[in-house]
């Protein structure tokens, strides 16, 4: 699919940096509820869905593809001894988008895109699922913690006013059982935003030792049989 349709001068500076680094793009049609990125080799693959602003959406997936290629590694794999492997895996690919998006932000509106067109059309939908988790949720650290991502996300149609409010809520579950852990998280998130490093790994770290400590748990950038050479280890050093 010809992707020419959405690129404007906002976006033609990222096109041009992705190509002059020998990537190629390939759109297709996301069978997913959302628009979709992935980056094989020096392939990178959108997937694309209706929008009311395409050329937005598109740069959020460029935006992926730029920051990675500048040196943001994707978490791929992962172990620990927090979490059931399932588990694990979510909690992993929500701090990675979440670490990928509270950088690529700053550059969305540096390219001069509003604020609330940095995620698809429906991102307002999460706030009727907020309410939804508040009053009947199972709120264990992990559901609280994947709840937290939504309310962290930079920019968005959602006003910040109801973000915080929202946090605050999130906050107060449990008589207060995971306020502290969430107020690191907001601190791990504005350090992040601030660095101009995009190596994640002490970032990652702090993030799930205020989970739980001691852990044995491990990321890995490649495929599980690269343990434990191409990745880190969070806390404690182990061996399979
Ligand atoms: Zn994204």
């Amino acid at each position: 699919m010809n992707y020419n349709r959405y690129i404007d001068n906002r976006n033609k500076p990222l096109i041009d940096y992705i190509i002059k680094n020998k990537f190629c793009i390939k759109v297709i049609h996301s069978h997913k509820g959302t628009w979709t990125f992935h980056l094989k080799g020096s392939l990178i693959v959108i997937g694309v869905k209706q929008s009311k602003y395409p050329i937005s959406c598109f740069t959020h997936e460029l935006l992926h593809a730029e920051i990675q290629i500048r040196g943001y590694k994707k978490l791929k794999y992962g172990k620990s001894s927090l979490f059931p492997n399932a588990d694990l895996v979510t909690i992993m690919d929500a701090l990675d988008q979440e670490l990928q998006h509270h950088k690529m932000f700053q550059r969305f509106i540096e390219l001069g895109f509003p604020s609330n067109e940095f995620y698809h059309d429906n991102d307002i939908e999460v706030l009727s699922k907020l309410d939804k988790f508040l009053k009947n949720g199972h709120h264990d650290l992990l559901s609280v913690l994947l709840r937290y991502f939504t309310v962290i996300a930079p920019g968005g149609a959602i006003e910040s006013e109801r973000l915080d409010f929202y946090k605050e809520q999130l906050k107060t579950i449990n008589n207060n059982a995971f306020r502290e852990r969430l107020n690191v998280i907001d601190e791990i998130f504005i350090q992040w935003t601030k660095s101009e490093s995009l190596d994640a790994e002490s970032y990652i770290k702090n993030y799930f030792n205020n989970i739980g400590r001691p852990s044995k748990t491990w990321f890995g950038y490649g495929t599980p049989n690269e343990f434990p050479n191409n990745g880190f280890f969070v806390d404690e050093v182990f061996s399979l």
